[in-house]
């Protein structure tokens, strides 16, 4: 069995509330609202992925699947210079692509499983898992198709997080949840229903705080962390994630 690597999201407050870092041959999702830091966060790993494992890092290649169109190779020099790194070697060891439909995306995975049995990549990004579902599928009527869909494409994740020893990060989109009539203190929920809530080893929820500050919390269903349900406080910063 292949041992577990943590990999530092660049604040140490987040790493706490993982256990030290997103965790290969295991699924991390994060949601939340717009400009919550998912992105940003994914930018940071790019660049912390391919730290040398004594500095918190997966000393591994990256794999980065953007179906919003908002990853920004511009974004990582900063950050990449926040660790010491040369940027150009930073961006050299990413591969990038973007997926226009779910169908585009499933194969994207295929593809991306033949390179890994070649080269040694340790973090996944599908930044966001579920976008491109909500646009494919629309109809009430085609929600169950939509979920069987889902459910294969999470399978994949799965199966490429075992195989190849890699951190899969994924992000969720917020839907308004009408509650039923009730009234909900939060009235946001993550998309994908019970089908994307059973494929994550552990869920974070990022909102805004004040200015670049953000506020995470785990709601992991199969993670035994004993930060459970306690907030964590980060900051979006030029140089990516920090506290
Ligand atoms: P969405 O749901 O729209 O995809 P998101 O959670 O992915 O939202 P991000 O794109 O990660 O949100 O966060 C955007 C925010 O990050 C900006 O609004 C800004 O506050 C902050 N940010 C972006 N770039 C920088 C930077 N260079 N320096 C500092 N903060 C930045
Ligand atoms: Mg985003």
């Amino acid at each position: 069995r292949k041992a577990v690597i943590k990999i530092t999201t660049g604040s140490q407050a987040l790493d706490e509330l993982l256990g030290g870092g997103i965790e290969t041959n295991a699924i991390t999702e994060a949601f939340g609202e717009f400009r919550s830091g998912k992105t940003q966060l994914a930018h940071t790993l790019c660049v912390c992925t391919q730290l040398p494992t004594n500095m918190g890092g997966g000393n591994g290649k990256v794999a980065f699947i953007d179906t919003e169109g908002t990853f920004r190779p511009d974004r990582i020099v900063p950050i990449a210079e926040r660790f010491g790194m040369d940027p150009g070697a930073v961006l050299d060891n990413i591969i990038y692509a973007r997926a226009y439909t779910y169908e585009h995306q499933y194969n994207l995975l295929l593809g991306l499983a033949a390179k890994m049995s070649e080269e040694p990549f340790r973090l996944l990004i599908v930044d966001s898992i579920i976008a491109l579902f909500r646009v494919d599928f629309t109809g009430r009527g085609e929600l169950a198709d939509r979920q069987q869909k889902l459910a294969q494409m999470l399978s994949r994740l799965i199966k490429i997080a075992e195989e190849f020893n890699v951190a899969v990060y994924m992000t969720n989109q917020v839907i308004a949840d009408p509650g039923g009539g009730v009234f909900i203190s939060d009235p946001k929920k993550p998309a994908g229903g019970h089908v994307l809530a059973h494929a994550a080893t552990i869920r974070l929820m990022f909102r805004k705080g004040k200015g670049e500050q953000r506020v995470c919390k785990s709601e992991s269903i199969n993670c035994s962390s004993i930060f459970l349900n306690k907030t964590h406080i980060f900051q979006i910063t030029p140089g990516g994630i920090a506290d």
